[in-house]
């Protein structure tokens, strides 16, 4: 059950020393919750105290990623997040039966993000991540008005058509005055046994898209990374252990470590 929010939103505080990076999409399927959980656990092993709310109601995946089964647990008025790999994680599908889909429209969205910002005990961290929906829609207006304080970074395929959508996630940014962090290209190549790489999804996306977002916000935004496929990265989203635990040689793994510092 939702209530009437009354609580201030921490994060909102202008003494916060919180960081707030909402993760961002043109379109799904192109590993934007994927690239949220690893940055996350990232900055966990690199011993930062991490909060990741998601924001991707119909959509919601961080549960699973994060290997998490335990549900919030109440103390008085507050929720306490339960944690996976390090990392304090709200999501509604912590409270939806599986299988079940959140039937919701934007009022109930904005009012559960809302809550999940100012309801529950996050103490005090150093980064807040938000997985947002893909796209430009409901959420990501809540979430720039609910957080304010909120960067945005975006995630992209190397393909032209994902890099375009991609794109008008740079005149939203513009648009609710949020800053852009910077790009991640996501499924850059895919190494092959003969040692060679294969584009899959053509390249040149994520330098594409941070051109086109700086040209909306009106300062340098950088490509942060390249991550290619792996199914050592499926894998570990697939079994609630993000990469850059369950197999941190990785080309993928060291990548996000990387990018997690540069944020
Ligand atoms: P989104 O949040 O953009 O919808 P997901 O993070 O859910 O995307 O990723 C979509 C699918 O692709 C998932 O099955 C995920 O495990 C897989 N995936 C994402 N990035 C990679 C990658 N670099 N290599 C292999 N699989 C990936």
């Amino acid at each position: 059950r939702l209530r009437e929010n009354r609580r201030a939103i921490p994060f909102n505080d202008p003494g916060s020393l919180t960081r707030v990076i909402a993760v961002s999409s043109g379109k799904g399927g192109v590993g934007k919750s994927s690239v949220t959980a690893n940055l996350a656990a990232a900055m966990a092993l690199d011993g930062l105290r991490v909060g990741v709310l998601d924001a991707d109601i119909h959509g919601f995946s961080m549960t699973g990623m994060f290997g998490i089964t335990d549900k919030p647990t109440k103390v008085g008025d507050l929720l306490m997040p339960p944690e996976g790999h390090g990392v304090k994680v709200m999501s509604i599908g912590m409270f939806v039966p599986p299988g079940q889909a959140v039937v919701w429209r934007g009022p109930k969205m904005h009012r559960a993000i809302e809550q999940f910002a100012s309801d529950v005990y996050w103490g005090d961290l150093d980064v807040l991540l938000l997985d947002l929906p893909p796209g430009t829609g409901d959420v990501a207006i809540s979430v720039a008005q609910l957080l304010p304080r909120a960067e945005m970074l975006v995630v992209t395929t190397p393909q032209s058509s994902a890099a375009t959508v991609a794109e008008r996630v740079g005149s939203l940014a513009e648009a609710v005055e949020q800053d852009v962090v910077g790009v991640v290209e996501n499924m850059s190549w895919m190494d092959l046994p003969d040692g060679s790489r294969m584009e899959v999804f053509g390249s040149g996306g994520g330098r594409h898209v941070a051109a086109a977002m700086a040209g909306h916000v009106r300062h340098p935004v950088p490509v942060l990374g390249q991550i290619p496929l792996d199914v050592r990265l499926r894998e570990g989203a697939d079994t609630g252990s993000p990469v850059v635990v369950s197999d941190p040689a990785s080309t993928a793994a060291q990548e996000l470590r990387r990018i997690a510092r540069e944020l």
